[in-house]
């Protein structure tokens, strides 16, 4: 899975703030992450992002 600043993922597990919906902000060796829901960032590892992906929307698209 290609992983592009700017699209946004589903997760399968929400984060502690219920959250399930990511913007991606980062991308290198690990993904960084941000909540769309508390603004806060993680950084995973590229395995570790499309585990947790769900559903990916690209260029940002939510209304899938
Ligand atoms: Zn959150």
């Amino acid at each position: 899975m290609k992983f592009t600043v700017g699209d946004k993922i589903k997760s399968k597990k929400p984060h502690a703030c219920g959250g399930r919906e990511w913007e991606i902000v980062r991308t290198g060796a690990d993904v960084k992450l941000r909540c769309l829901s508390c603004g806060r960032t993680i950084f995973v590892s590229i395995p570790d992002a499309e585990k947790m992906t769900a559903v990916y929307y690209e260029n940002g698209e939510t209304n899938a």
